[in-house]
Parts: structure tokens; sequence; C-alpha cells
């Protein structure tokens, strides 16, 4: 059998649904679709087997007796004008397919209703974290890290002397505080005055904060406060909060990154503040680290109440709200300075400088800074 469409190869994308690979193949029609690699026939599909499958190619195709993720992609519109003819069933079972899709949906939306109602968001948030996956709080870090990046502007400042005394102080704090979850800590040259912990362990100080410190202390409180978030996941849990029903929906799809409910979620974890309850377990940690190493949780108080104005303008560290309680802590738990400093002289001027070779960035964030409260 021959016709026209017979004498022009047609070009096409090929994946096997057994494996990622991306082949490049032509077709061949005679009593079926021969799928071609190299000159061998490496797939044959029926004409009456072949459906339309979602895409943003001109044509996808996918085949009944063929594996389920099988696909073949053909980019040129021509082309897949010609090619389409062959397949009588080509739209068969779509309407069923989209039926199908919308009862998913549904149930999905019932079944976080369902939650929503019995637990309270908050609650869920308590619940669910816990259950979520390592790997997936690192890609929802890495999906909400470019929308905070976005934010703060700036690049990772990257001085060796400088980098390897912010390695020391972090890992001091990790030791003293005993943190033990995945973490990966940078400086930021922005200008703006923060510090924040993302899901998956991300931790970063803004050259802006780093700046307007007086001693490592007061940024060693700071950095082992965002340990402590780190460390609780308060992160995840702020973000499954704030996605809510949305977030459950997508977990149960396995689609937490995407969509728009993702990047509503990203955005409130870089403008809203965690509550009371979390802030007070972030600052249990710094202060259990400062005191680890013989140092002092105060200078960390005292530090913020410097930079916030005493709290009269609405700049506080990452999002958290202070509160004048949460400096007398701090007071209460000084119990004066016995240990060694975290940093000699020279390496606490080497962090203070691991900027100095990065040009400034005002970061989009401006003087609005990212505290409500
Ligand atoms: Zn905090």
């Amino acid at each position: 059998m021959t016709d026209a469409s017979d004498t022009t190869t047609i070009a096409a994308v090929f994946y096997d649904g057994t494996s990622n690979r991306k082949r490049s193949v032509t077709l061949r029609f005679a009593d079926a679709m021969e799928i071609v690699e190299d000159g061998a026939v490496v797939a044959t599909w029926p004409f009456a087997d072949v459906r339309r499958a979602d895409g943003r190619k001109a044509l996808r195709l996918m085949c009944t007796s063929a594996p389920p993720l099988a696909r073949l992609e053909i980019a040129d519109a021509d082309a897949a004008a010609r090619v389409t003819v062959h397949f009588p069933q080509l739209d068969a079972g779509r309407a069923g397919a989209q039926t199908g899709r919308i009862v998913a949906w549904s149930l999905a939306a019932a079944v976080s209703i369902v939650f929503v109602t019995i637990f309270g968001i908050p609650l869920i948030a308590d619940r669910l974290a816990p259950l979520v996956p390592y790997a997936v709080e690192k890609r929802i870090g890495e999906a909400v890290d470019r929308q905070a990046r976005a934010v703060f502007g700036g690049q990772v400042c990257t001085r060796p002397d400088g980098k390897a005394a912010f390695d020391k102080m972090m890992s001091k704090l990790k030791d003293a505080g005993g943190f033990d979850a995945p973490l990966e800590a940078h400086v930021l040259s922005s200008s703006i005055t923060n510090a924040y912990a993302l899901p998956g362990g991300k931790v970063y100080l803004l050259d802006g904060l780093l700046q307007r410190a007086k001693s490592v202390d007061e940024v060693a409180g700071v950095m082992a406060h965002e340990l402590g978030h780190a460390q609780n996941r308060d992160g995840l849990r702020k973000i499954i909060q704030t996605g809510g029903s949305s977030f459950l929906i997508g977990l149960l799809f396995g689609d937490v990154t995407g969509g728009s409910a993702m990047l509503f979620a990203a955005r409130s974890i870089v403008d809203a503040s965690y509550s009371r309850e979390a802030e007070t377990r972030a600052d249990d940690f710094t202060i259990k680290a400062m005191r680890g190493l013989g140092r002092s949780p105060r200078p960390m108080g005292e530090f913020l109440v410097r930079v916030t104005g005493g709290g009269r303008i609405a700049t506080v560290i990452d999002s958290h709200p202070l509160s004048a309680d949460r400096l007398d802590r701090m007071k209460q738990d000084d119990r004066g300075v016995a240990g060694a400093p975290i940093l000699t002289e020279q390496e606490w001027q080497a962090l203070r400088a691991i900027c100095s070779d990065v040009k400034k960035d005002p970061g989009k964030g401006g003087e609005r800074f990212i505290d409500r409260k």
C-alpha cells in the first residue's frame, strides 16, 4: 500500500515508554505505523490503536497497545496533518478521560475539605510536615528559593577566607545546638537586613544584616535561630498552612512544585511571619547553641532591637515578630560569656568582607521589609 505521504520522510521524536531516552525516528506507513530508527523498525503501532495525547507539540500520540508511557511527537504541523488521516480512533475516549479527571479532582477537593474541617489547617500542617519525604521538601525549597531570591536579590558570596569563617561559625552552631538535618548555608550580597531559612535546609544570611552587626555573637545568634527553623521544618509547615488545600491536592497528584498554588505559597513564605510558637522554638535553638558554646544569646536580642528600632519599624529578621518578651528571654538566659569567641577577630573581619568582591545589589525588596507585625 502506497500513497503520497509514504514518499516523504516524516520525522518524529519517540519515547518508548520504558526508558527516558528521547529517540529521533522516522515514520513509515504500511499496514500499521512503523517507527524507524537508524533504518530498523523499533515499534509498530496499529492505526486503530493510536490516540492523541496531551502536549504542546503540534501532535503528540500514544498507542493503546504500546507501553502506557510511550509517546510519539511530531513537531512539524504539515507532517502532523498528513499523519493524522491514518488514525480512525485518534480522538476516541477523550471525553471519558476528561470526565475521569474531573471526578479525581473533585474527590481530592472533597478529601482536603474533610481534612480541613476535622483538623483545621494549622493542625494539618503539624500532622503532615513529618510525613513529607525529605526529597519532596527539597523540591519545595528549591521553588521557594527562586521566589525568595527574586525578592531579596543578590548573589552567593564566595570569598574564600570569608566563606571559611562562615562555615566555621555554622558548623559550631550546628554541633552545639544538636542540628541533625541536611543543611546548605550561604551569605547573599543583598543589602536587605535579613536572614531566612527555607524548606529543605537552605539557610541564608544577607550581607545587609551582616554589615549592621557589631559582633560575631549577634550574627551567630540570628543564624542559630534560622537553624532552629530549619531543624523544626517550620518553612514546610508554613507552606502547608498557606498553601492549604491546594497543597493537599498537589500532594495527592504528586505535583507539589508546579502551578500557581505553589507560587502563592512560595510568595507567602517570604511575606508572612511564623507563629509565636515557631519563633519560641527557634529561639530555644539559639539559647541552646549559644550556651553550648559558652556564649550569650543576649546580643542577638539586642541586635534585633537595634535593627528594628525597638519594633517601631516593621523590620524584623526573616519575618519573625520581635516581641519584648523574646528579648527578655534572651536576657534571662544570659549566663555571661565563658567560652572562646566563635570566630577570631581576623575571621570575623573576613566574614564581614565575604561579599566585598561582589557588586552590591539593593534587592527588589527595598525598604519594604518583610514583617507585618
Ligand atoms: Zn524566626
